[in-house]
């Protein structure tokens, strides 16, 4: 683009004519709000966006754990893990974290972002191939295109596909098939069984991007890994984030000593950038261990989201169809991005605050409102919301494929 150009503007106002342009919105939250409100332009909101399924996020405990973590290390790292930003906090952490899910070692990174680039481009370069779901998330696209491997996109949860270009490789040998545990717009999970199996006979690792999986599934909380009854065998590469269920902030991944050990040794965006400040990791030590002390958490999530169903499905809600395991994930599909913008501004005036996902974050004509559930809702937000979306969708029209 030419520097100070018109082109800038024409840039943004194609993106405004497209209903694409995304809106940032200043957050303000009170003592007085429960932990599933927040506020915005004055407005109070019930939260049916974030990603605090456990409803963690604005847990004391963590916030207690934080600053007494900052009273005692300080607010910053001051250098990169393998120079002097390594604390005890971080060790334990990701001792902590390797025994959560059950792997010889766990390496902490600040973004799951940062962790996917790392993972893919340690394990695959130039003259190789990487397999990613169509619907694998952005940073394990941006990672496979920075890799150097040639990278392709089986169907979206078809195991088979996937083999097929497998088995298609042998010329330039697949080394990585990566996906997402849970998928994070459309709220179902990745065929892992037979992606383990396939990856397995072909020789190829197996990356399982478990971001809304983990803390949320399994009978522990050990994520998409741990419902399928799998482990490290199957599942040799395993990500995480912090930042999720976990309510804090950061991203790890798990495995054998000495893929571990490689990531660090070789992984640029690992080598070369600030630790995580020690408080932050704290405070997700805090929000392990209230997770697996307290599981009414995950039952109480799985029973609003149970809840929102029926009701949903009563009032007519457009809801994505389902297989597989229930999820906190619900995206209720409206096709077009206008649609999905003007019931989103239908339900702020509401009183909810559920966001429009629209392309390029999704396919294109797949606009939906994700709808998220936390175990911190009450039965009575959960219910209106369900109306208030049903009355909505019949005003705007729901998308012609959905239920
Ligand atoms: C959020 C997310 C990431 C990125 O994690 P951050 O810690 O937020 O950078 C990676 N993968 C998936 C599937 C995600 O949903």
């Amino acid at each position: 683009m030419k520097r100070g150009s018109p082109e800038l503007t024409a840039a943004l106002a194609q993106l405004a004519d497209q209903h694409l342009r995304r809106v940032r919105r200043t957050v303000a939250l009170s003592d007085s709000d429960s932990r599933t409100q927040i506020q915005i332009d004055g407005h109070r909101l019930v939260d049916f966006s974030s990603n605090d399924y456990l409803g963690l996020a604005r847990h004391p405990a963590l916030a207690t754990a934080m600053g007494e973590c900052a009273r005692a290390c300080g607010a910053g790292s001051g250098a990169s893990h393998m120079v002097t930003g390594h604390g005890v906090e971080h060790q334990r952490l990701e001792e902590e974290l390797a025994a959560f899910t059950g792997r010889a070692r766990a390496v902490l990174f600040s973004t799951g972002y940062m962790a996917n680039l790392a993972v893919i481009t340690t394990l695959a370069g130039r003259g190789e191939r990487v397999l990613l779901d169509r619907l694998s998330h952005a940073s394990l696209i941006d990672a496979g295109l920075l890799s150097g491997a040639r990278f392709k996109r089986y169907a979206h949860a078809d195991a088979t596909a996937a083999e097929s270009d497998l088995a298609a490789g042998r010329g330039s040998p697949t080394t990585v098939v990566a996906t997402d545990g849970l998928f994070s717009m459309d709220g179902d999970v990745a065929p892992l069984e037979a992606l383990a199996r396939a990856s397995r006979a072909h020789g190829a690792w197996l990356v399982v991007d478990d971001a809304h999986g983990l803390g949320v599934l399994g009978a522990n909380g050990r994520g998409t890994v741990e419902h399928f009854g799998l482990d490290g065998d199957d599942v040799p590469v395993l990500m995480g984030t912090l930042g999720k269920a976990f309510g804090a902030f950061g991203a790890f991944v798990a495995g054998a000593p000495d893929l571990i050990e490689l990531l660090m040794q070789k992984a640029r965006p690992y080598i070369y950038t600030t630790a995580l400040p020690q408080p932050v990791a704290a405070a997700a030590r805090k929000s392990l261990e209230i997770s697996q002390r307290e599981p009414w958490r995950r039952e109480r999530l799985s029973a609003l989201v149970r809840r929102f169903r029926t009701a949903a499905l009563r009032h007519e809600v457009p809801l994505a169809p389902h297989s597989g395991p229930l999820t906190p994930i619900q995206p209720v599909m409206l096709g077009s991005s206008e649609k999905a913008l003007a019931a989103q501004q239908e339900l702020f005036r509401a009183g909810f605050c559920v966001i429009a996902i629209r392309p390029p974050t999704v396919p294109r004509d797949t606009a939906r409102l994700r709808v998220t559930l936390s175990a911190a809702h009450t039965d009575a937000q959960v219910d209106a919301l369900a109306e208030a979306l049903g009355h909505i969708c019949a005003r705007v029209g729901a998308a012609p494929e959905a239920v």
